[in-house]
């Protein structure tokens, strides 16, 4: 009789916002997980519950530089996605994006391990296309403040599709358009985080320009659910998949249809928290902040049997939830 082994996964950026989420629900399926981060915008609170479990497994390590071991998959997500964070150092970024995902790509490649890389929204830039689908090319600035994320994650995507086409490395994208929830870092600048807290604080909520620019917000756990569910896919199914949709290599878009203007969000923020004092203060849109973002996700259906299943009241009460018992006094 065959014993079926706990599976070994590698998660970079494991000790993230999104990657914490990722290991807890791993660990729960059985697998034995190893979390690699260099703790840049990732911290030791968000992985506190998960290290008195004996199947994780804690590195610390920066993805520049390469990393040896035998996994059956590999989820990429090492990277700042903040842009206050991304823009700190943006050359450091730009390596990340990069030197991480060859050295990520070359671990798959020489150990046959499965990879699943987190691209991002962002490869789209200021879309001309709208809802985003992935067979649109992107409107994308390559020298401005934003580009070291865009542009480290666009060639991140090309590295996938070359070692897919060369050397049969089993890959799989997910486009992730804005997601939040716990874990979040609170001084990430992001616009949930920062409205959630300054509301808590009591203190002014920062619209940048006139807040009639639009996001989609998705909540964490329906990402998580997409990306283990694409993980799961067998290559062949993806193979078809990219062959009947004329696609360089298997990528969906993850992210809640949901389109909110930021003064919205503002306004449904105040809304679950009706003791605040905050009032609506504008401030400068920062460069190159796309006007509109909006998810198609037709093929995360199709190819997932997946959509998101949390409506923003309820995430975002979570969330705030979240900021209160963790970080207000
Ligand atoms: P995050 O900043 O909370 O997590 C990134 C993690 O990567 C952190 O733990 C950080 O310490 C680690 N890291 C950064 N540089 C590293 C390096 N050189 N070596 C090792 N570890 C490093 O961000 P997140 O929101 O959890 O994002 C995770 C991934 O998802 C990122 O790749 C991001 O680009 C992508 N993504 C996120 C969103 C979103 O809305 N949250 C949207 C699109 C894409
Ligand atoms: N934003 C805002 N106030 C804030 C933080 C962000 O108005 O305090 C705006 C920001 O200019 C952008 C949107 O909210 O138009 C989403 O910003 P975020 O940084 O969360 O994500 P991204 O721009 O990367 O989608």
């Amino acid at each position: 009789m065959s014993v079926r082994l706990p599976k070994k996964i590698l998660v970079t950026g494991g000790a993230g916002f999104l990657g914490s989420h990722l290991c807890r629900r791993l660990l729960a399926e059985g697998a034995e997980v190893t979390c690699l981060d260099n703790l840049f915008t990732g911290s030791k609170r968000n992985i506190g519950a998960l290290t008195a479990n004996p199947a994780f497994t804690f590195v610390l390590h920066d993805v520049t530089q390469p990393y040896r071991g035998q996994f059956d998959e590999i989820y990429n997500l090492a990277c700042p996605a903040s842009p206050i964070h991304y823009q700190k150092n943006p050359v450091e970024t730009v390596k990340t994006s990069v030197l991480g995902m060859i050295n990520m790509l070359d671990l798959a490649r020489d150990t046959g391990a499965r990879l699943l890389h987190t691209s991002t929204s962002e490869i789209y830039g200021d879309p001309l296309v709208h809802p985003q689908v992935e067979s649109y090319w992107g409107n994308v600035n390559t020298i401005g403040i934003r580009s070291c994320y865009d542009e480290g994650k666009r060639v991140a995507e090309t590295l996938a599709a070359d070692y897919r086409r060369a050397y049969g490395v089993d890959v799989r994208l997910v486009r992730i358009f804005n997601t939040y929830g716990p874990n979040m870092h609170p001084q990430d600048g992001r616009v949930i985080s920062n409205f959630a807290m300054q509301a808590l604080a009591n203190a002014p909520i920062t619209i940048y320009g006139d807040g009639s620019q639009t996001r989609s917000f998705q909540y964490c756990d329906d990402l998580i659910e997409a990306m283990v569910r694409l993980m799961a896919k067998p290559k062949a199914e993806l193979d078809a998949f990219c062959e009947r949709h004329g696609l360089g290599t298997p990528v969906v878009n993850t992210g809640n249809p949901g389109e909110y203007t930021i003064r919205e969000l503002a306004e449904k923020t105040l809304a679950l928290l009706p003791d605040s004092t905050s009032r609506i203060v504008y401030a400068p849109l920062p460069g190159d902040d796309p006007k509109r973002r909006k998810p198609d996700i037709t093929l995360a259906k199709e190819l997932l049997g997946w959509e998101p299943q949390v409506p923003l009241d309820e995430g975002l009460a979570k969330t705030i939830d979240y900021f209160r018992t963790t970080f207000s006094k």
